[in-house]
């Protein structure tokens, strides 16, 4: 039987187990996926272990996904591009090939809500590791204007000169009342530390708002959103699941049908409340 598995720290909470299990069903596939708890300190050992012992994917979440990228001895473009790594695979000819799903998962589902960044003013904030995996993914939607707004600078300067070669990206030093955005996405991880990204407000006023983070970690920004006349405010979820769909396509060649999936996490997440 095929093995996969997710790892980071904290891992045990992960979804991932169940989204790719029931795809796996959906499709017919034979396989086990686990989760398993792996520290910087132990990632080559465990990935080494993982692979020798015949597995045959991983999915690789914080705060590993930089030593995902550097394992590897194939990285695709959007990997390459982000510096990041959601997904390895282990190859026929026996080497590692490292990609990066999060942007693709983050479109997926913006366009599964009905959102479109064709034409739009699109405000980013944060500047880790999600938005490195996201950017690329968002400016091949052609938004008419893509700013970045992060609480260290230095990081966001990094992040356009990375990207600069596909496209154009603003730093956005500071929000002030007159500025307007049709969609704001939230990549910071702000509010699991009890505080708010340092922008003004207004600028939710009429704009469509999604952050990456799902569930009650992503309420605090969803509701300050909503309250401050934002048109509608979305979690993550979808994108974990669309993310998901992507490493499940790079391993198995089949693209699962992610809408039973998005229909059964929200319906057991809206139960959890
Ligand atoms: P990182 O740790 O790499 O980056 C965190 C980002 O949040 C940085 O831009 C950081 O700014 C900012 N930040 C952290 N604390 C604060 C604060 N107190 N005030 C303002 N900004 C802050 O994390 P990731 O980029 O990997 O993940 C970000 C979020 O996205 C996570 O919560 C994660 O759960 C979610 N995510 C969701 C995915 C999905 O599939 N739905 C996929 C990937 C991530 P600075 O540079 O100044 O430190």
């Amino acid at each position: 039987m095929m093995r996969f598995a997710v790892i980071g720290d904290p891992i045990e909470h992960s979804l991932s187990p169940t989204i790719h299990k029931t795809f796996a069903e959906q499709c017919d596939i034979d396989l086990t996926y686990e989760h398993m708890r792996v520290t910087p300190e132990s990632f080559d050992d465990d990935v080494n272990e993982f692979f020798s012992a015949g597995g045959r994917g991983l999915n690789v979440t914080q705060p590993l996904k930089t030593l995902a990228f550097n394992y590897a001895e194939l990285v695709t473009d959007r990997a390459m591009n982000a510096g990041a790594a959601n997904t390895l695979k282990f190859l026929d000819n026996d080497m590692v090939c490292a990609d990066n799903t999060d942007g693709e998962g983050l479109v997926q589902d913006l366009q599964e809500l009905g959102v479109s960044l064709n034409g739009k003013r699109v405000l980013l904030l944060g500047a880790g590791g999600a938005a490195r995996g996201s950017l690329g993914a968002l400016l091949g939607e052609q938004p008419e204007a893509l700013f970045i707004h992060n609480r260290t600078e230095a990081t966001a300067l990094q992040l356009i000169n990375n990207y600069a070669r596909l496209g154009k990206v603003d730093l956005l030093e500071s929000t002030t009342s007159g500025m307007s955005f049709d969609v704001i996405i939230n990549a910071t991880s702000a509010s699991l530390h009890g505080v708010r990204p340092d922008i003004n407000h207004t600028v939710f006023k009429g704009a469509v708002c999604y952050d990456m983070m799902y569930g009650d970690n992503a309420r605090p920004f969803t509701k300050w959103a909503l309250a401050n006349g934002a048109l509608a405010a979305h979690d993550g979820l979808g994108m974990l699941i669309e993310q998901a769909a992507a490493s499940f396509m790079l391993w198995h060649d089949i693209q699962p049908d992610t809408a039973p999936v998005r229909r059964m996490l929200s319906q057991t997440q809206a139960h959890s409340r």
